[in-house]
């Protein structure tokens, strides 16, 4: 048998990735906006990540726009931008049926991901996940009858050898199933990886947690502190059971409210149809997910449909003037300025202010859910810049690689493989 670091490399849409020397845990910190590790960096309360930022690599990538869940995900496990993976969205209008789609099956992403073409080169590999939305997506094309593990916590109760490659899920964390709004969803992610990790040491982990802290309380807040430090002390076992741990997020997160405490709304759909006539354009929210309680399905971007006389460029100057819009980009533009796929775009693309969502028809959104709190959400640029942590210095060639130019989250995993020091 060959050694872990004689492995061949693996190919994964074009790019090499080295065999790792070491089980690598890659962590996706839903909603892990910049500005929690510099809050909690600053005052102390997170000593593991400090210590990997010291001792190891931290940058602040840009992530895939738009700065939703399923796009970032997507291009952190393909290690390719949403014009090749083609998930542009959690949810988007198939023009072909005129039926708007959840973008989470398999199906629908193209090309491979890095942990099912490093299964099919013999690695053992476990993708744990707090959305079960996510879960199909990450294990496109992974062979579960093989020893390979994927589920999500938030149907851990439910998993099955079959279908997820492990039972008893409850017995191995010791943890009661945790609710769909709660942070154990995501401690019970990292609680599994931890027991997996201890137990069989599987060559490589994806663990993607939930941003239900995030959306919920701004970093100054107690509960995202409290948040924070149980999570780096699971970051902290995971480095100590001898993993190169990697953290990242898929976006950032804003607070999207008024002085009131309530959402600043643009009301797009309403907007337009006022100015065109109903029924003219179709408003598209591709935030949307069975989460509403995270964010009422209001964003910070959103596509329109022009399905009736009015033009892409009508709409654009009928948006241009609103205030809170940042950019109203037809589907060329905004294609070539965020690495987009065309055939999944709308014709035009409305991005809002970091303190400003934008939403549909007002009647069409259910807001019952944000009762109480402000509503803090993302999508836009100014949730698209993420923390990339890694226990473990680069390579003189990374650093320099690094130092030459904007870190693309995209690019994770050939940091985490191909860019780590060998020791
Ligand atoms: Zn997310």
């Amino acid at each position: 048998m060959p050694t872990r670091t004689e492995r061949q490399a693996v190919s994964v849409n074009g790019v090499q990735y080295r065999w790792p020397d070491r089980p690598l845990v890659v962590v996706c910190i839903d909603g892990g906006d910049p500005a929690y590790f510099r809050q909690f960096l600053g005052d102390g309360a997170i000593p593991n990540i400090a210590r990997f930022v010291r001792q190891g690599f931290s940058a602040i990538a840009d992530g895939t726009m738009p700065s939703f869940t399923c796009p970032n995900n997507m291009s952190i496990i393909t290690g390719t931008p949403a014009s090749r993976h083609g998930i542009s969205g959690n949810y988007y209008l198939d023009t072909a049926t005129g039926k708007p789609v959840v973008m989470t099956g398999p199906e629908l992403l193209r090309g491979d991901t890095i942990l099912s073409r490093f299964a099919d080169a013999g690695a053992r590999v476990v993708s744990i996940t707090a959305k079960d939305k996510l879960r199909k997506q990450l294990g496109k094309n992974l062979e579960i009858g093989k020893g390979h593990i994927s589920f999500s916590s938030e149907l851990a109760a439910k998993a099955t050898l079959r279908e997820n490659g492990i039972e008893n899920v409850l017995e191995l964390t010791g943890m009661a199933q945790p609710g769909m709004y709660s942070m154990e969803l995501s401690l019970f992610v990292l609680e599994a990886g931890i027991r997996l990790l201890e137990r069989s040491r599987p060559d490589l982990m994806y663990l993607s947690l939930t941003d239900w802290v995030q959306h919920k309380y701004a970093p100054e807040e107690a509960e995202a502190k409290r948040f924070y430090r149980e999570i780096d002390a699971r970051f902290g076992r995971l480095a100590e059971l001898g993993a190169t741990v990697v953290l990242t997020a898929d976006h950032g997160m804003n607070d999207k409210s008024n002085a009131e405490g309530r959402p600043n709304v643009i009301w797009l759909q309403d907007i337009l149809d006022e100015r065109f006539g109903k029924g003219d354009t179709r408003v598209i929210c591709p935030i949307t997910d069975a989460f509403v309680g995270h964010h009422g399905a209001l964003g910070g971007f959103v596509r329109v449909y022009c399905q009736g006389s009015a033009t892409p460029r009508q709409v654009i100057e009928a948006i241009a003037g609103i205030d809170g819009v940042e950019q109203a980009l037809d589907k060329a533009n905004v294609c070539r300025l965020y690495d987009l796929p065309p055939d999944r775009e709308g014709d035009v693309a409305v991005i809002s202010r970091a303190d400003v969502c934008i939403g549909g028809a007002q009647a069409e959104h259910d807001l019952t859910g944000l009762r109480g709190h402000r509503l803090r959400s993302h999508g836009g640029l100014s949730e698209a810049r993420v923390p990339i942590v890694i226990n473990r210095p680069l390579s003189d060639e990374y650093r320099l690689k690094e130092a030459g130019g904007t870190l693309k989250s995209y690019q994770l995993f050939d940091y985490a493989l191909n860019g780590v020091a060998l020791s």
